[in-house]
């Protein structure tokens, strides 16, 4: 497999060791250092927590480096952030973060113990201890640096070491900061680039990357290889098996990230660049999401400036916009009607943010909680016309009402009512023939192509 995304690994700071090497597809051969993520489900009861440790242990045996990042135990992030809200309706950002920062602190230390249990020396480090550096936004905080030099130590003692994921600290306030719902992948990452890791494991609850949430769709497809671009738009439109910054970083800096399961063996899936991936469908994923809300301002001055400011407001309060709809007002006097797409947990800075801007609007800002997502994705689909207008008639012909639409050259995506996604999803899936029993073989002929569109 090529070496070439690994040849413009950026290296931070302190982490010298990290030289470009050739990649390997799977778990480093011996000698070399890997990095293992296990996520939530994957360290949630005793079992599986040791489950975790022996994998980990297994892999230090075959004569590799181990770095291993855990998420919090089950849902007990989830379970955090009720807490939070059972206390305060608005708690402050900092304090959130030093909340939800114990979850993972609580895996890795009993991880640690586990390991030690097996035989082997074992260190648990908080993400600041373990030199995640990161800007100083609360709860969706980005890395800025990866100061390895406590970890590379810790190494060359002879330790497994284990870092506590979704979490670092920021240079500027001191302050304990976490990366958003998911950053554990994103800890793993950025540790593999910053060591030079062969390949960055993620060890989660699903035999890898697939056609479409399997938990939703029976005969979703796994994949054996998808690019960085089309897993970018994956994880952009919902497939929350690798958090979205996690696949931005590992392209950005060369990393090969290998999605597995953490409860069997198997071949799972690499996220790799586009000229090693092995398929090459048209459409490779449907994906959803329904956390989003929508918020739509009414009458907005139609002149220049407006949608400036609008979206310079939203995105000092660090809120990030997907869909937007605007419309040329029927006449001047009426003014526009401006809608767009925000998390759902960003609903109220979306919305303060925007009250905060005078004499913008002469109507008023409605929101919508009960709004999906559903988007196909295919890297294909750039050189084959057609396929959005199968996709409007696959929702058509299903009875779902396409309320917003936006593409980009692989991606295309439409908002729809939330109750109606899964049927949306599943109508899609079977519609491309994505399942595992359609055709997958490279489709020289064409045929399956042209089959799936239905022509
Ligand atoms: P972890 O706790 O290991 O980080 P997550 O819950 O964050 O696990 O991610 C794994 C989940 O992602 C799976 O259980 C699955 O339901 C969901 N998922 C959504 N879309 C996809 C997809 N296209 N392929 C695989 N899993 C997906
Ligand atoms: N525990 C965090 C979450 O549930 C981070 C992660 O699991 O990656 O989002
Ligand atoms: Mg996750």
């Amino acid at each position: 497999m090529g070496v070439a995304s690994l040849s413009s690994a950026v290296v931070t700071s302190d982490a010298t060791s990290a030289e470009p090497q050739a990649s390997t597809p799977g778990v480093g051969s011996g000698g070399e250092t890997v990095v293992m993520k296990f996520g939530g489900t994957s360290v949630a009861g005793p079992e599986d927590l040791k489950r975790a440790a022996a994998r980990i242990v297994a892999e230090r045996d075959r004569g590799n480096k181990v770095v291993a990042v855990l998420s919090a135990r089950g849902k007990t992030t989830d379970e955090l952030l009720t807490m939070a809200s059972e206390i305060s309706d608005r708690p402050s950002p900092r304090e959130m973060d030093m909340l939800l920062s114990t979850g993972e602190r609580i895996s890795c230390a009993l991880c640690a113990m586990a390991i030690w249990d097996l035989g082997h020396q074992a260190i648990s480090l908080t993400g600041s201890q373990a030199g995640i550096v990161t800007d100083s936004s609360h709860t969706k905080a980005r890395i800025v640096d990866v100061r390895a030099g406590r970890i590379e130590q810790a190494l060359e003692q002879d330790n497994i070491v284990l870092v506590a994921g979704f979490q670092g600290v920021s240079t500027d306030s001191k302050d304990v900061t976490t990366l958003g719902r998911g950053g554990s992948d994103t800890t793993a990452v950025a540790l593999a680039a910053a060591l030079g890791a062969s390949v960055c494991e993620i060890y989660t609850d699903v035999a890898g990357v697939f056609s479409a949430d399997p938990r939703l769709v029976s005969d979703a497809r796994k994949l054996e290889t998808v690019s960085f671009e089309e897993m970018l738009e994956m994880s952009a439109s919902g497939a929350g098996v690798l958090q979205l910054r996690s696949v931005e970083y590992a392209r950005n800096h060369g990393v090969r990230i290998h999605c597995r399961s953490s409860f069997e063996q198997g071949t799972g899936t690499l996220v790799v660049a586009e000229d090693e991936t092995l398929e090459n469908p048209f459409v490779t994923a449907v994906t959803h999401s329904a956390e989003e809300a929508r918020v739509t301002l009414a009458g907005v001055r139609n002149e220049p400036g407006m949608a400036g400011r609008i979206f310079t407001a939203l995105a000092e309060a660090n809120v990030n916009v997907d869909v937007i709809i605007q419309n040329e007002p029927v006449s001047t006097e009426h003014g526009a009607d401006l809608s767009f797409t925000v998390a759902r947990d960003d609903l109220d800075t979306a919305v303060g943010a925007i009250e905060g801007e005078n004499g913008m609007s002469s109507g008023e800002i409605l929101t919508d909680v009960q709004i999906g997502k559903v988007s196909i994705v295919g890297a294909g689909m750039r050189s084959h016309p057609g396929v959005a207008a199968k996709v409007f008639k696959v929702l058509g012909d299903e009875g779902i009402n396409i309320e917003m639409i936006s593409t980009s050259p692989i991606k295309i995506s439409c908002v729809i009512a939330a109750d109606r996604v899964d049927d949306a999803v599943r109508a899609l899936h079977t519609a491309f023939e994505l399942g595992a029993d359609a055709v997958h073989e490279e489709d020289s002929t064409g045929e399956h192509k042209a089959r799936a569109l239905g022509r």
